[in-house]
């Protein structure tokens, strides 16, 4: 059955949501009792009251999490049980699909489409596919003499802290659940205090699925509380963590200052898109910029948020992409004919907002876009952007904005793009539009990111690495490379 819009918001009349706290298979509230307003983006309503967890709470949580785990009821289990666990998980996520997607985009602002085909499934695909892996990976025999026997195994670090964003909610969780409960750790997950409630639910479905209690905790809160304790917490043995480069920067100096935690940052992105003059389809590869920049309001690591053009097509191509933006228009997130929801919160829209003005007083054209629309909602929402004529010194080409605001930068020959491309501090992904193999290949090459796409934007799948270059961010989610982060490698060398 597909539901209207009518439909989903009679369910969100109807829902219950979950507020609370949960350690040891329990929801609780703050030690403190304190809490803090879950307002939805969408149209300003009050969703609910949050824990607002601090010191007191990692304090508690880590302590059990670590006695979960020494007790060996998950971190010795069988990895072909842990298998079945996870994969029963995953299960339920699919489930109760519906009544999560409503949770993310009521939180969050996204599309209810988007949540739909988009963040459930692909959360689910993500504890899947790590849970099946976990007994397919084998340790290693080393080449010794005769006489002796050296094993290289992995064993998991012990207690995981993961401090998540906002614009995934629940697929960023999920891309640090799997591979981190699936080798046996017991985890601490600390949402963003914009959108904690998928994280808040899944944590009820993770003891449905047969997790034993303690081995997954959610703590809501806010970053220089419970974010913070748990970064500098000397009993946390690794820290994962996805959101802004100049958070993560904070995190290395917290685990320097506590027991030097294994830390592991997937942070900011300013991607290239770059198109040049032999693009086998000049249309799909507008659609694709425009699509680049607006799914999930531009509130994307990987949005390509500068547009690299080569000069000799640019009158052609710029407005084939303002033409493709305009499928892209704010609207009602729970419409499911709505392709672009709400920025997250009002924070979050009036820095946008900033980036549009600095974009004007750079310099820079405005060809598309550029205001607060539906305002009368009580909504935040802003119109997909592009600036044309900009240069890559600009405000709007050199940060992140985390917006729907297009830089549009002309080049001349390949050295040129490839030199624009990588003049930022960032490393997430970039995208190349070529017919020519070898320039496809060259320029991917020569392209310091984590992520190249050819004729294509955002390809990959749970089988791919992802993370970023440079500023971006180390360590990988996604594929058996994540599972790097959760163990430690052991050597045992044996006299025979
Ligand atoms: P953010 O850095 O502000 O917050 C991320 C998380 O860190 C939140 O849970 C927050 O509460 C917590 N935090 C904040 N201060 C903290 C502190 N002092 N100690 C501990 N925790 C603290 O980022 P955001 O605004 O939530 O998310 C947007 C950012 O995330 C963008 O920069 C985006 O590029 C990045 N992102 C990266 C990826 C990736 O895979 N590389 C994916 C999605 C988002």
């Amino acid at each position: 059955m597909t539901l209207t819009r009518s439909d989903w918001e009679q369910r969100a009349k109807a829902l219950h949501i979950e507020g609370r706290a949960f350690v040891h298979g329990a929801y609780r509230n703050a030690a403190s009792g304190e809490t803090f307003e879950c307002i939805s983006p969408v149209d300003g309503r009050l969703l609910a009251r949050v824990s607002s967890c601090d010191k007191v709470d990692a304090e508690a949580a880590v302590a059990d999490a670590r006695a979960v785990f020494e007790s060996g009821i998950w971190s010795r289990l069988a990895p072909a049980r842990r298998k079945a666990i996870m994969i029963r998980f995953a299960d339920l996520i699919e489930a109760n699909g519906e009544e999560l997607a409503l949770l993310e985009t009521l939180d969050m602002g996204k599309p209810i489409s988007d949540s739909m085909a988009v963040d459930i499934p692909a959360a689910a695909r993500a504890l899947r596919w790590s849970g099946e892996a976990i007994d397919k990976i084998y340790d290693e025999v080393a080449a010794t003499a005769h006489d002796e026997l050296g094993l290289v195994t992995r064993e998991p670090v012990g207690v995981v802290a993961a401090i998540v964003p906002w614009n995934f909610p629940l697929l960023m969780s999920s891309w640090k659940l799997g591979p981190a409960l699936a080798t046996g750790n017991s985890v601490i997950l600390k949402p963003s205090e914009k959108s904690p409630l998928t994280a808040i639910r899944i944590a009820a479905l993770a003891i449905e699925a047969g997790i034993p209690a303690g081995v997954l905790n959610v703590l809501p809160g806010h970053g220089h509380t419970v974010g913070r304790a748990l970064a500098l917490h000397m009993d946390v043995d690794t820290l994962v963590f996805t959101g802004s480069t100049r958070i993560a920067k904070q995190l290395m100096v917290y685990a320097g200052e506590s027991n030097m935690k294994r830390v592991w940052l997937e942070a900011g992105g300013k991607s290239p898109n770059i198109v040049f003059a032999d693009a086998p389809d000049l249309k799909a590869a507008a659609e694709a910029a425009a699509s680049a920049i607006a799914f999930n309001q531009g509130e994307v690591c990987t949005a390509g948020s500068r547009l690299l053009v080569e000069r000799s097509i640019k009158e052609q191509f710029l407005p084939l992409v303002i033409e493709a933006l305009k499928a892209w228009k704010p609207g009602n997130p729970l419409d499911p004919a709505t392709s672009v929801g709400a920025l997250v919160d009002t924070t979050q829209m009036n820095n946008v907002l900033s980036y549009i003005q600095a974009g004007h007083d750079d310099g820079a054209r405005l060809v598309a876009g550029g205001k607060r629309v539906l305002e009368e909602t009580g909504g935040t929402y802003v119109e997909p952007t592009i600036f044309d004529g900009v240069d890559n010194a600009m405000r709007i080409a050199k940060e992140e904005i985390f917006g729907p605001v297009l830089s549009v930068i002309a080049f001349d020959d390949v050295e040129e793009a490839i030199a624009i491309a990588n003049d930022t501090v960032y490393g997430l992904a970039a995208a190349v539009w070529t017919s020519n193999l070898s320039k496809a290949h060259l320029t991917a090459k020569a392209l310091r990111a984590g992520s190249v796409w050819v004729n294509q934007y955002d390809g990959g799948d749970m089988t791919a690495p992802f993370g970023g270059f440079k500023q971006s961010g180390n360590g990988r989610d996604k594929s058996l490379h994540a599972f790097d982060k959760y163990t430690e490698l052991k050597s045992t060398w044996i006299k025979l």
